[in-house]
């Protein structure tokens, strides 16, 4: 007699649902002309450091909102909302990822047709998020000089689900000796071919190409 593996296919359910749903959100985005772009990093790579200083850039030229997922606390929301963006926190409790119905929800009393963009700040984690479809155009990564080479080789999931890879906290990277080649080969190993950024939110260095992509993404988009 062989036991049926109920929690795998508990889970298989719950990811089918989600991918239902984020297909259905992706759908609903296009229509309304919002370009939707998620950020996924390990907790501390500086997600909302980036954001903070994307969106201050941002709010100048487009109808910007911001959906920001955490287990606790509304901090980051509260950091947000000095950008004049629309933001919104989702509080998790104990769940460390957010899914397609969390975002669903958030959006509820939104005009999404207002938008030109919309961001959505994943729970720091580099493991479950790779499994959850948001719905998003745009899927960032992050990693930090200060989390070491390799990351990627240790999460190869979330890099493979990820568009774009950006590498933070340049300012740190000679304080710990980063090894730019060798984070390279790594991104490239786990995902061949996907643009990387290296970028300093707080120095400044490396923002003005950031910028200037996402400016061009919203053109297109
Ligand atoms: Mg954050
Ligand atoms: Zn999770």
């Amino acid at each position: 007699m062989t036991i049926p593996p109920r929690l795998v296919e508990v889970r298989e359910k719950i990811l089918k649902q989600n991918d239902l749903l984020a297909q259905s959100l992706r759908q609903k985005f296009e229509k309304s002309g919002v370009y939707v772009i998620s950020l996924v990093s390990s907790p501390g790579s500086g997600k909302t450091k980036l954001l903070e200083k994307t969106l201050s850039w941002m709010y100048q030229k487009y109808s910007v909102a911001v959906l920001v997922g955490d287990l606790a606390t509304d901090n980051d929301a509260i950091r947000l909302s000095s950008t004049n963006a629309l933001v919104k926190q989702i509080i998790t409790g104990t769940i460390c990822h957010l899914d397609a119905q969390m975002v669903e929800n958030a959006l509820k009393d939104w005009d999404l047709k207002s938008l030109d963009c919309l961001f959505i700040e994943n729970v720091g984690n580099l493991v479950c998020p790779s499994s959850y479809d948001l719905g998003e155009a745009l899927r960032i990564v992050l990693m930090s000089v200060t989390e070491g080479e390799d990351k990627p080789l240790k999460y190869p999931t979330i890099f493979n689900t990820a568009d774009i890879a950006v590498i933070t906290k340049l300012d740190l990277a000679k304080a710990v000796e980063f090894d730019f080649l060798l984070a390279y080969k790594n991104i490239q190993a786990v995902r061949p071919g996907i643009k990387v950024f290296e970028l300093s939110a707080k120095s400044g260095q490396g923002m003005d190409e950031w910028l200037e992509f996402i400016q061009k993404l919203l053109q297109k988009g």
